[in-house]
């Protein structure tokens, strides 16, 4: 595994460097994707962002949003892909598919748990409750000051990934990286408007749909929800507005471990864990191809809706049942 410093030096030669974040893009994806990217272009560099997926509406107040260029990826004359936030490569979108396969030089810069991250440069620290924390460090390398644009995105990232600093990978460095932020004058209170106090109408129609297919386990300490593509039609919403409601299961006292299933079309169901605190969901992604962190990951498995949740509910029962080695409740 290559050091942040090795990642920066790659990343100080490159004069195009092309950024992305993940499929599906969250608030530390495209926080970091932009702060890096803010930061580049005060270097000269030709700065390209790309996103596979939209980004959310949630996310259309973070500096620099405008300039991300989304579904496709333009030709150019790029010397480095720039992977955050992410470090598998079916997380990269089609788009970007093929830059990686024409040999494109790709740096990885990421927090998830991956033995086998896929970039030539990787770096990947699990102990950082968000990629944007390692962005700042990497900022620090590339002796990149913060302004008040960097500082709103990586809030963002840091305050979206740790759920406001009640989730189990807040550190001290957390806090203490964010005090950085809030001196470049962050406004906290209208960012947690944006991100967490507002929601559209079209999310609590979907939320009540959703709260409508809530189950819970007979051990009590299983809760899911399954959303179909019809329910979100109804409710005039769409998949960005799903990534909040797996909260509701895990809200429930005396579950500790939530699931959503969302059907994406006909054959995909994408399924969210949540855990509190003893299954490690990581190993539950994994036995269905998919992967995250320890208290949160997902996967996606065949469908139809019905299917995808008894098999998934099936091996899950198992994995609870499996018991005493310290990983289950
Ligand atoms: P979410 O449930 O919000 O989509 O994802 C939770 C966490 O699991 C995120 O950190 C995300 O990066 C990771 N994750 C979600 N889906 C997948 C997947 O299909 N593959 C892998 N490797 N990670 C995933
Ligand atoms: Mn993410
Ligand atoms: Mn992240």
């Amino acid at each position: 595994m290559n050091n942040l410093m090795a990642v920066a030096e790659v990343i100080k030669k490159a004069q195009r460097p092309l950024l992305c974040g993940h499929v599906m893009p969250d608030g530390d994806s495209l926080g970091s994707v932009l702060a890096l990217g803010l930061g580049l272009q005060r270097l000269g560099k030709e700065v390209t962002l790309v996103s596979s997926d939209p980004v959310p509406d949630l996310y259309h107040f973070l500096p620099g949003v405008e300039t991300v260029i989304v579904g496709e990826v333009p030709e150019g004359d790029y010397d480095l892909l720039v992977a955050v936030d992410f470090s598998v490569p079916d997380r990269l979108g089609s788009a970007l598919h093929a830059f990686v396969k024409n040999g494109l030089p790709v740096a990885v810069i990421d927090h998830h748990v991956n033995d086998h991250p896929f970039g030539h440069y990787n770096y990947v620290r699990t102990e950082a409750a968000a990629t944007g924390e390692i962005i700042m460090d990497l900022l620090d390398l590339l002796q990149i000051d913060l302004n008040l644009d960097l500082a709103i995105n990586l809030y963002t990232a840091i305050v979206t990934d740790t759920g406001s600093f009640r989730y189990e990978n807040t550190t001290s460095e957390t806090h203490a990286k964010t005090a950085r932020l809030l001196e470049c004058g962050v406004p906290v209170s209208r960012l947690s408007n944006y991100i967490f106090g507002e929601q559209p109408l079209v999310l609590l129609r979907l939320l009540e749909a959703a709260l409508g297919t809530l189950e819970v386990s007979d051990c009590g300490q299983i809760a899911w929800m399954s959303i179909s593509r019809e329910m979100v039609q109804s409710a005039g919403a769409s998949g960005q507005h799903i990534e909040g409601l797996i909260n509701y299961p895990r809200k429930i006292k005396g579950v500790e471990l939530a699931i959503v299933f969302r059907e994406l079309d006909e054959q995909r169901v994408k399924v969210s864990f949540r855990s509190k605190y003893q299954v490690d969901v990581n190993l539950l992604a994994k036995k269905f191809g998919g992967g995250g962190h320890v208290r949160a990951s997902g996967c996606t498995v065949e469908g139809p809706l019905e299917q995808a949740r008894e098999l998934v509910l099936k091996e899950v029962k198992e994995f609870f049942r499996e018991g005493s080695d310290g990983r289950h409740p």
